[in-house]
């Protein structure tokens, strides 16, 4: 092997070959836990890790020696069994402070909810049929009826989540055609949702109208021309443009719609119904839009999600005028887009629950709600137990949580944390070692520190969250 380096040439006669690994004794337990192909996948995997660190030089054969007789590669074997057996979904602990947090699956649904969702998963179900006259249905007929009820609209679809209510939207009504959009609108959510390659892939020409801050009415109606197929408003729920701005109400859109007889449509996102409290979640988020206003508004559709504020299984949901919901049902893609039975069972059961009166018993505006003094003893009292852990300090500091998801943009929630310091690890390696627990806990590290905010637990998070902590106690 002609090699540049001046590496010890018996470095790599030291590493033993994947047979010999694999009949070594301080491997054999770990090869007891997984199947054998993996587990012989993971000795190789761990030898090319080995020969890449003589490689690039950090080995070298006296090194290599060492390191291999204190178990190195039945180390490296081990951990990775650690991580196949810690590898995908599970519950974890979010202490981030940030409700509707994407990368931990948005909105928990409430413990009614989830019951519903496994009997829908684990038992034949009334989907698509009838039960009084045997015939067949749609699947989301009921659903049609709970949000025509809730919103006051004539009809409804449900799909898998609202980029495919979009994308069915577009498709539907500007596939070959032309959707007019306000400059200020072509928003970017969530890093791979575009409202331009959306309607580029639902083969609409965007006609683009007003500047980034300010559009007027005028402008719309300019730009309708006989290939235009819809007028469409996009909350812009991730950001704010504040300052010199005007934009086009979805009242304003609508009556331009009637009159120049062309669908019009408002994405949503995020879905705040009213609450039966006394607080207003809507207040709350800083005037963050209702359905039924939106609806109220008079566009022909509105367009939104499950499992943001409405704090349902994920879902797009569009509701509005009976003939424009016919046109979305009629698309093919539809069948492509629609809601399994678990998210219909799951779906269903929310809205009942909203129209019994009993929606802020939804985890999602139940944390929306909770005030900074309802929460502070309960940071008290987890602070307490991990001050009380050897090798750990943790202080009770005001903080701020977040709605998330792009809902409510620039709007936080004054809340109290948690702030842990360890005696020996980084505030990243602190998060690092909790996320690694048996139910993984998620802190937010700011400022040199992590903090645990008591706003996203849910009811016996606090035993998961304390238990965390436990393999990183002591000083040492
Ligand atoms: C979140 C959001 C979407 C995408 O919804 P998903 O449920 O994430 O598919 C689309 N439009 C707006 C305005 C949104 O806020």
């Amino acid at each position: 092997m002609a090699s540049p380096r001046a590496d010890p040439p018996n470095a790599y006669r030291l590493l033993p070959s994947i047979d010999e690994a694999l009949r070594d004794p301080a491997l054999a337990a770990g090869a007891k836990r997984v199947p054998r192909e993996l587990f012989a996948r993971f000795v190789a995997q761990a030898l090319e890790e080995l020969r890449a660190e003589i490689k690039s030089g950090r080995l070298d054969a006296l090194a290599l020696e060492k390191h291999l007789a204190a178990g190195a590669l039945a180390k490296a074997v081990e951990a990775r069994i650690l991580r196949e057996d810690g590898a995908g979904l599970r519950r974890c602990v979010n202490a981030t402070g940030v409700v509707l947090n994407t990368g931990l699956g948005r909105a928990p649904v409430h413990p009614e909810v989830a019951e519903a969702m496994a009997e829908a998963a684990r038992s034949y179900c009334v989907l698509e049929v009838d039960r009084w006259t045997n015939e067949r249905n749609q699947r989301d007929d009921r659903l049609a009826e709970l949000l025509a009820r809730m919103f006051g609209v004539e009809s409804a679809i449900v799909v898998n989540n609202n980029a495919g209510a979009v994308l069915l939207l577009f498709q539907t009504f500007a596939g070959g055609k032309e959707a007019i959009v306000s400059r200020g609108e072509l928003v970017e959510i969530g890093g791979s949702f575009r409202v331009p390659s959306v309607m580029e892939r639902a083969n609409a020409q965007l006609v683009e109208v007003g500047t980034t801050n300010r559009t007027r009415i005028a402008d719309y109606a300019g730009a309708i021309g006989p290939n235009t197929g819809l007028l469409v408003k996009v909350h812009t729920s991730n950001f704010r443009v504040e300052g010199f701005t005007e934009e086009v109400g979805a009242a304003e859109l609508a009556a331009l719609g009637r009159e120049r007889g062309v669908t019009s449509a408002f994405d949503l996102g995020s879905g705040l119904v009213e609450g039966s409290g006394m607080c207003s979640i809507e207040e709350l988020l800083g005037g963050e839009p209702l359905v039924r206003a939106a609806v109220a508004s008079g566009v022909d559709v509105v367009t939104f999600s499950g499992d943001k504020l409405l704090g349902a299984p994920q879902a797009g949901i569009l509701v509005g005028a009976r003939s424009a919901i016919a046109a979305l049902r009629k698309n093919p893609i539809y069948r492509a887009l629609r809601l399994d039975k678990v998210g219909i069972a799951g779906l269903e059961k929310t809205l009942e629950l909203v129209l019994a009166g009993r929606g802020d018993e939804i985890p999602v505006r139940r944390m929306l709600r909770a005030s900074a003094a309802e929460l502070e003893p309960r940071a008290k009292a987890i602070a307490q137990r991990i001050a009380a852990i050897p090798g750990l300090d943790a202080a009770v500091v005001p903080g701020a949580s977040q709605p998330g998801s792009g809902s409510a943009p620039g709007v936080t929630l004054p809340t109290f944390c948690v702030r842990v310091v360890h005696a020996k690890l980084s505030a990243g390696g602190l998060a690092t070692a909790l996320r690694a627990a048996q139910v993984p806990v998620f802190g937010r590290v700011q400022e040199g520190a992590l903090l645990l905010d008591p706003r996203t637990l849910l009811p016996g998070d606090e035993e998961d969250l304390l238990a965390a902590f436990v393999p990183v106690s002591g000083a040492d």
